[in-house]
């Protein structure tokens, strides 16, 4: 269910294992508008169209958004895909770009330093013609096996109760108006229906279960165009490919980030000579303006640092400017169901989990689901029945160490508002107001941010210090960062002697 990033990896990974794969996908993505477009139409597409609702287009909201793809989401493309870097690299202008010359980064008030002492890549890509060039190169690969349903949206799962397995869905044709729904079982379902998937309704109608979640709403909010970059005249801006700075609740609400996405034939002697998607974000609903490029300017003047300011006004805006503010964090805690979730179902991608993109881990986190639940099938010794259980408890700390990173810097945010439903289906809603916070709905305790949480912010400000003054420390938050490495692994030894240094160091001066 679902044709996007999430849908067309864990079919590329399931091929091995299944006879069949069917893709239902409620838009219509595999139209030869779509599917046939060359590299031109497809940036002409994304240049000229506010959105790409005319082209049938609709389901991922966040599609024209900036988006960067980490180093671990672009291995496993790559190992599902082996061509693909040299189709996108000959055919589409597209570059790998280094992190240790081409990037300059400020994470919460940091400036990473720049002598990492490993590099590490990433493919600069528009997240538009990622996913066309993927669906292009799926059903090349596999033109029998995985069959596309495609303008056609799931509405139920087919349910055996007493048995409690899912043993297929309900879906409808969305051409013909009144048209009939039609039923269609398959041995294994795998949701990728992303944020707004309907399986937690499905799933309590249909087996009286209720998903625990939690939702964290931080007020997020991006801008997002496609732009030609000239020169500014000062060097530090103009040898910045990829960079720009998160945002640092509560002193600075805001950030930018700006990357490559592909490289023209220049237009000036001043031209970078390449197009850049440029996303202006915020949380605590500071949004950005998206009326007209001059409010965006004098927005970025007062909420950007000043180089942020001088970029983007020798900066050419090629394409509309395209609001996106319905971003949280959700999570759905389907190991702690344990047996009582059904077999033969599952859920993946931001299905499963949803994080504030600022972080850029949605993509590459459903890349790792579905490399996990390639792993399971692979070790070939479990039963099909105790699949859907084995991934949810092996997905639960690939999502753990995603959450962590978001949320650790959200749970700073002045009106954060927290909504948490138990297995039970009690609902608490806490909503925090610049300094209080109020139990909107019981009479539990107030929100209190974790103790965990704060551990981790302590932590992060002072490791954060330290990794700008040292290359070592700047790549191991690298390697996080791009999903090569685990959260935790910013805790080893080496790097807590230097946190705990630097911070006692500063309470003894
Ligand atoms: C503003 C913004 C910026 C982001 N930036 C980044 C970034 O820099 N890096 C990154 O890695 N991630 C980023 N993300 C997250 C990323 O977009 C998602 O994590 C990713 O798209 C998840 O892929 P998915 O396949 O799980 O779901 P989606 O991409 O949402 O796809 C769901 C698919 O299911 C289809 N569908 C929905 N309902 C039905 C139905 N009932 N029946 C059939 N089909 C259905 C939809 O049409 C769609 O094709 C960003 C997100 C936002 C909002």
């Amino acid at each position: 269910m679902g044709g996007s990033i999430g849908g067309m990896i864990t079919a590329a990974y399931l091929s091995k294992y299944f006879k069949r794969i069917t893709i239902i996908e409620s838009d219509d993505v595999v139209s030869d508008t779509l599917l046939k477009s060359t590299p031109q139409d497809i940036l002409d597409y994304r240049c000229r169209l506010e959105s790409p609702t005319s082209l049938g287009r609709s389901g991922v909201s966040q599609i024209y958004q900036l988006h960067v793809l980490e180093g671990e989401g672009y291995n496993i493309l790559i190992e599902l895909f082996p061509h693909l870097k040299d189709k996108l690299l000959n055919t589409y202008g597209v570059r790998t770009y280094s992190l240790k010359t081409e990037l300059r980064f400020e994470a919460n008030g940091q400036l990473l330093n720049k002598n990492l002492t490993e590099d590490l890549f990433w493919l600069c890509i528009d997240r538009f013609t990622l996913e066309i060039v993927l669906r292009q190169e799926l059903c090349i690969k596999f033109p029998d096996k995985i069959e596309w349903k495609s303008n056609s949206r799931v509405t139920n799962l087919i349910a055996d109760r007493p048995m409690n397995i899912v043993k297929g869905v309900t879906y409808r044709c969305k051409h013909n108006v009144g048209s009939p729904s039609c039923d269609l079982y398959g041995d294994f379902i795998v949701d990728c229906t992303g944020r707004n998937s309907s399986s937690t309704k499905w799933l309590k109608e249909e087996f009286d279960l209720i998903v625990p979640t939690e939702q964290m709403h931080y007020g997020g909010g991006y801008v997002t165009f496609i732009g030609e970059r000239f020169k500014t005249g000062d060097p530090i801006i103009d040898s910045m490919a990829i960079g720009g700075c998160t945002v640092n609740a509560p002193t600075r609400n805001t950030g930018i980030y700006v990357s490559p996405i592909r490289t023209i034939k220049t237009t000036g002697d001043n031209s970078s000579g390449i197009l850049s998607t440029l996303g202006c974000h915020c949380v605590n609903s500071e949004f950005p303006p998206s009326d007209s490029y001059e409010n965006l300017l004098e927005w970025a003047k007062d909420y950007l640092p000043s180089e942020y300011y001088t970029m983007l006004k020798s900066t050419k805006v090629i394409g509309p400017l395209v609001p996106y503010r319905r971003a949280i964090n959700e999570r759905k805690f389907v190991k702690s169901l344990g047996n009582k979730w059904p077999q033969n179902f599952i859920l993946l991608g931001d299905t499963l989990c949803t994080f504030n993109p600022q972080y850029g881990q949605g993509m590459t986190h459903a890349c790792r689901l579905a490399r996990e639940l390639n792993k399971i099938f692979n070790e070939n010794y479990h039963q099909l029945k105790d699949i859907s259980y084995i991934f949810n408890r092996r997905a639960s700390p690939i999502s753990e160490g995603c959450w962590l990173v978001s949320t650790a810097n959200d749970w700073k945010t002045p009106t954060l508002k927290v909504i948490k439903t138990d297995q039970n289906g009690k609902v608490q809603v806490y909503q925090r107001d610049n300094d209080s916070t109020t139990n909107t709905n019981s009479t539990d305790s107030k929100m209190q941010t974790p103790l965990m949480i704060r551990f981790l912010q302590w932590y992060n400000f002072w490791f954060l210090q330290c990794a700008s003054k040292s290359g070592r420390m700047s790549t191991d938050f690298l390697r996080v960062i791009n999903q090569h490495s685990s959260p935790f692994s910013l805790l080893k030894p080496n790097n807590l002697l230097a946190v705990c240094h630097a911070a006692f160091m500063s309470y003894f001066h």
